[in-house]
């Protein structure tokens, strides 16, 4: 198990001393997280890091995961494409199978000694109703809220008001017709986990032998679920345009998270799409899912591509900036707060297939560029998106929440 001390030697002493300070007055103290997966995604990798580290400091979190029957999920996946602004039909039917599944879970869940209740995201986000409320409750929202679907929001807020305060990525998803106390915390990456840990060569050639990846022409990657915002079909747009110009690999990675049952359909069109190039190995559709294989395929990429339609934050730019790869970006969501254009890594329109393709050819072609990208991308994570920075910021809410 990691100690919150062995972060030292990347963030130096003042960090680990801060936090010990933050957590001084929340000794003693159940703090509750609760949201839908334990792998696959963002926020079980958050949760799999800070959970453990808040415990090592002295604090006792617990995290568990709302049980739900597939129909649930395929209900609560419509509700996150239709709170990032998609469409959705929205049914009595729809609300009352929401409402069961917390209400069961409730039924069976015991909040116990817990001082503060925190929901991740939309799924658990009713169970506020089905309990007595004894203790402060957080929200935090991990999805892009810009344009939610009206009829939809409306019907959320009515568990939302109750929340003592609703966590935010970026100040942008704030909402001034939403009068809950809002916070903004950008999340942030574990240079100690699995994924994220320096490896050495043996390794990385271990796992590419293990996964039939040659290092025969460079390797561009896309590492998100199987899903319509992370716009896997237009990165093979995008491939086939640089293949126009430079022979390389592309490969997708997506795990299936249990939360996400919409995957295998996106894997599917995906697969069609790329048909032939995957028969000739030269598109490699991934999805098993494994830590230290998407470290490997990060660090042993010529570019990473993150060519999402929305991205609530995006984990994944950080953590390849981390690793000095250079990011070819959609100019959306949180990825804006990681990239900053021709600094840390390119920003595009997500639409703008040829321009995708051109900073992927020049990065290729450049490899003085690549290094100078990759150096300022890791050094701006090392400012901003490391989970010390997350734990000090989550211990302030939990004293502010407390006091
Ligand atoms: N991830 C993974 N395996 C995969 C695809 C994604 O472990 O095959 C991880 C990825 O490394 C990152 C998280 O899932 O840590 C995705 O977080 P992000 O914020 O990028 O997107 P989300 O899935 O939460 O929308």
């Amino acid at each position: 198990m990691l100690h919150i001390e062995s972060y030292r030697r990347i963030v130096g002493d003042y960090p680990i001393a801060e936090i010990y300070k933050k957590a001084r007055k929340l000794y003693g103290k159940n703090i509750l997280d609760i949201n839908s997966t334990y792998m696959g995604g963002g926020v079980a990798e958050i949760l799999s890091s800070m959970v453990p580290l808040i415990n090592n400091v002295g604090i006792d979190e617990d995290w568990r995961i709302l049980h739900g029957n597939p129909d649930f999920f395929t209900i609560t996946k419509k509700f996150h494409n239709a709170l990032q602004g998609g469409k959705i039909h929205f049914t009595e039917m729809k609300k009352k199978l929401y409402l069961k599944t917390n209400e069961e879970f409730s039924a069976y869940t015991r909040l116990g000694q817990n001082q503060v209740v925190i929901i991740h995201d939309p799924q658990p986000l009713p169970l506020i109703t089905f309990y007595k409320k004894r203790q402060p409750w957080i929200w935090r929202c991990h999805i892009d809220l810009t344009s939610p679907n009206k009829k939809l929001w409306d019907f959320l807020k009515n568990f939302i008001l109750q929340y003592d305060i609703v966590v935010i990525s970026l100040e942008n998803y704030r909402h001034k017709d939403l009068y809950v106390d809002q916070r903004v915390i950008p999340p942030a990456i574990d240079p100690l986990s699995p994924k994220n840990v320096e490896l050495p060569r043996v390794t990385i050639e271990k796992y590419l032998k293990k996964f039939h990846i040659l290092l025969d022409k460079p390797i561009i990657t896309q590492i998100s679920r199987f899903d319509k915002w992370k716009d896997p079909e237009g990165v093979i747009d995008v491939f086939k345009k640089v293949k126009e110009e430079v022979d390389a690999r592309l490969i997708l990675c997506g795990s299936m998270a249990t939360d996400d049952p919409e995957g295998y359909k996106i894997y599917e069109r995906v697969k069609r799409k790329a048909d032939k190039l995957i028969e000739k190995g030269d598109v490699i559709l991934i999805t098993s899912e494994n830590n230290i294989l998407v470290n490997v395929l990060q660090r042993a990429s010529s570019v990473i591509i993150q060519k999402s339609i929305k991205e609530g934050f995006g984990l994944t730019v950080t953590e390849a900036l981390w690793k000095e790869r250079p990011v070819v970006a959609s100019n959306i969501g949180g990825i804006t707060l990681q990239i900053k254009d021709g600094e840390t890594g390119f920003l595009l329109k997500p639409d703008d297939t040829d321009n995708f393709a051109k900073k992927v050819i020049e990065i290729i072609k450049d490899k003085e560029l690549a290094i100078e990208l990759g150096r300022n991308g890791k050094e701006h994570v090392r400012k901003n998106f490391l989970i010390t920075r997350l734990i000090m910021q989550h211990l302030d809410l939990l004293n502010e929440v407390l006091s």
